[in-house]
């Protein structure tokens, strides 16, 4: 058996390696980029070794500084997770000739299936249908376009060497096949170092469906069922489960006997998975490519099965024989994955980086995770956060527990996916297990925008949590700054503060009003509402109207995050004075005032430089705030009255700002 292993990733999957590693005694072993030092996989290993700069290319792609590190740390085997250089022949090969274990098939299955034309040439010789399409040799324009002709419009042209759902175009007509294969051709040599091109048939109405496959070094293949990945956005995965909903029983059979016939054509080792395209309603699944690896959503099979995928990997590639006969592998319950990604789902889901201001995870699912309270989201690597995935009898309870376990995941300080996820496992589409690859723009038309049912409650949550009013003894709030300003209020008894809440670009001027005993009045331009609250965990049990709600709130010096329910929101508060007092230079003669007592960290311009409306002209840095003060008016820098590192009092002039006539 395998003694200690080098796991050649990041995030989740490195994290979920070594849970295996550490039930089955065997040391596990860390790479880290530059920007990855304090990451939960590093924390969480027996040991890690630097592998370089932060961009993966100079770190998780180098096979050189992978097999460096092996060696250095001792370690017997390497396991290349997904992504990265997990399908990469050099790097299994590279093992090999380094006298390591590498966690996955044969250099000779790996090239086999890695390129999508060869594989469809594989698979067509061991029977299995592909999706219609072209995957020659002949790869000039005229060719390509012809072939087009024949397989029929639309089309899909991919790049062979593609993935992640990345170098694959729709194409609608002839008239601009030309064109597409051009680019085609270049985004491929750019992106994966091979401008083959294929042309598939564009199915209409796909399913995803693939077959977890595991083969051993002695001959024998079995599969584990299979899974419907069909809820996707630019051709990722979103959803994932098994089994499959809403499949005839003889269509299953063909997905599940093609998936073995495959693997055993090419004497398959290791995990895989093939992967099929069906079109919704018929019953002859394509073939598609096939993934020579640990698969993001292999949790859903672990979970119907019982088996720990990540073990047998390492048996298998140990040289063990596979642990069970196929009649023994049996597929009981439901189960559904949901990938959490640092994305804003209702801003075109671009993704989002910070700091991890707070986490936490729920007890009643399963949660593949690569981050903790403090880890940092950068910009170099994918967005997958964590994975959550729940398990029950049917498939009805199956998505009722992921929702319910999505609602008690709070991650705060970067946008998530969460609110957007819980609204796609409770759509009606994704309920009745029919949905196509189009489910998304079919459920959410336009753009997907999150439920705000707990708005106005949130937000006079988040001022009280600023105000530092509900927990009075705690030195270490990084709110404290704003508690001067209850002080500029009429004092004893009851205490007003006047604050503005912003959010994204919506502005709230809200007064919260403390009454005692835990009880506030918000008056927002809605009118009041009452709350009650009691401290309950990292957050509050808050009572608005009768009604109880449970919210998490958290502040991490700029901001405070409130968690209810599905939804999340981010609020950044400053207190009224403030705005009036930039609101007083905005009208007058274009003063810029201090805003709160504090230092100014930075003066940006000089006497006579011209500014616009809206500039940044300073910093003051006010108990661990940093303060923008904004240029109201375009003009020109009369006098600069402060000096950088200065101390000022509130309400100072540090700025005179001439108004352009
Ligand atoms: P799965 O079918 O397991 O979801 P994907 O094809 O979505 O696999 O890829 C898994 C992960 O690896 C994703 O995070 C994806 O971004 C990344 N990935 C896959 N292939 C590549 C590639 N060729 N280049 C870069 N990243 C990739
Ligand atoms: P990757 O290697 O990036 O995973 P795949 O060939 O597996 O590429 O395709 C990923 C996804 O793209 C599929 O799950 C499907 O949703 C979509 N897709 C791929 N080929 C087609 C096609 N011919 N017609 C319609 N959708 C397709
Ligand atoms: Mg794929």
């Amino acid at each position: 058996m395998i003694r200690s292993l080098l796991i050649a990733n990041r995030g989740e999957i490195a994290v979920r390696i070594m849970r295996t590693c550490r039930r089955l005694g065997i040391r596990s072993v860390a790479v880290f980029s530059e920007a990855d030092r304090h990451a939960r996989h590093v924390a969480e290993a027996d040991e890690a070794i630097g592998i370089g700069p932060a961009p993966a290319r100079d770190s998780y792609l180098r096979v050189d500084a992978i097999i460096d590190a092996a060696l250095r740390s001792g370690a017997e085997a390497v396991h290349p997770g997904y992504g990265f250089l997990s399908e990469k022949v050099e790097l299994a090969a590279a093992c090999a000739k380094a006298g390591l274990v590498f966690i996955g098939p044969s250099p000779d299955c790996i090239a086999a299936m890695g390129p999508k034309i060869g594989s469809k040439l594989i698979a067509a010789k061991a029977g299995l249908p592909s999706v219609p399409g072209y995957v020659g040799d002949d790869q000039s324009d005229a060719r390509l376009i012809e072939e087009a002709t024949k397989i029929g419009y639309p089309v899909m042209v991919k790049a062979s060497a593609g993935g992640g759902g990345r170098g694959m175009r729709p194409v609608a007509s002839e008239t601009e096949l030309a064109a597409a294969l051009d680019i085609a051709r270049r985004e491929a040599e750019a992106a994966f170092g091979d401008s083959a091109l294929l042309i598939e048939k564009l199915v209409q109405r796909p399913r995803h469906l693939e077959v977890q496959i595991a083969g051993d070094k002695h001959g024998n293949v079995v599969h584990l069922f299979e899974r419907d990945c069909s809820v996707q956005r630019n051709n990722q995965k979103v959803l994932e489960e098994a089994p499959a909903p809403n499949l005839p029983e003889h269509v299953r059979r063909k997905l599940l006997d093609r998936g073995v016939a495959l693997a055993k054509a090419i004497g398959y080792d290791n995990l895989g998975t093939v992967e099929f395209i069906l079109e919704q309603g018929m019953e002859e699944p394509w073939f598609l490519e096939m993934n020579t690896r640990l698969q993001v959503e292999h949790p859903v099979t672990e979970s119907i099965t019982g088996f720990d995928l990540v073990e047998w990997q390492i048996r298998i590639a140990a040289g063990e024989p596979l642990p069970v006969h196929q009649n023994e592998i049996v597929a009981k319950g439901h189960a559904i994955e949901a990938r959490i990604t640092a994305e804003r789902a209702d801003a075109g889901f671009r993704s989002d980086i910070g700091r991890i201001s707070s986490y936490s995870e729920p007890a009643t699912i399963r949660i593949d995770s690569g981050i903790v309270a403090g880890s940092d989201v950068t910009m170099f690597y994918d967005s997958m956060l964590a994975k959550a995935i729940a398990y029950a009898g049917n498939r009805e309870e199956a998505c009722g527990r992921l929702a319910a376990g999505l609602r008690e995941t709070v991650i705060a300080g970067v946008a998530t996916t969460i609110p957007f996820l819980i609204d796609c496992i409770e759509h009606s589409l994704f309920r009745s297990g029919s949905a196509t690859t189009g489910f998304i723009p079919e459920a959410f038309p336009g753009t997907w925008s999150p439920g705000r049912e707990f708005e106005r409650v949130a937000r006079a949550v988040a001022v009280v949590e600023a105000l530092g009013a509900a927990r009075p003894a705690d030195p270490e709030n990084p709110w404290n700054s704003l508690k001067g300003f209850r002080l500029l209020q009429p004092s004893g008894g009851r205490a007003v503060s006047r604050v503005v809440v912003e959010e994204d670009e919506s502005r709230m001027p809200l007064a919260v009003e403390t009454i005692g005993g835990g009880r506030y009045r918000a008056i927002d331009d809605g009118g009041a509402i009452e709350l009650s609250l009691r401290k309950c965990g990292a957050g509050f049990e808050v009572d608005s109207d009768g009604r109880l709600v449970r919210m998490q709130v958290t502040g991490d010096g700029a901001n405070v995050h409130v968690a209810v329910g599905r939804e999340r929101y981010t609020f950044s508060i400053t207190s009224e004075v403030d705005r009036a007092t930039a609101a007083g230079s905005a009208s007058g003669s274009g003063n810029i005032l201090s805003k709160m007592p504090g230092i100014v960290t930075e003066i940006r311009v000089s006497p006579g430089d011209r500014v616009e409306a809206g500039e940044v002209v300073a910093v003051l840095e006010s108990m661990k705030l940093f303060i923008s003060l904004t240029a109201e008016v375009a003009g020109v820098v009369k006098e600069v009255s402060c000096t950088q590192g200065q101390t000022v009092p509130a309400g100072a002039r540090l700025l005179v700002i001439e108004e352009a006539a």
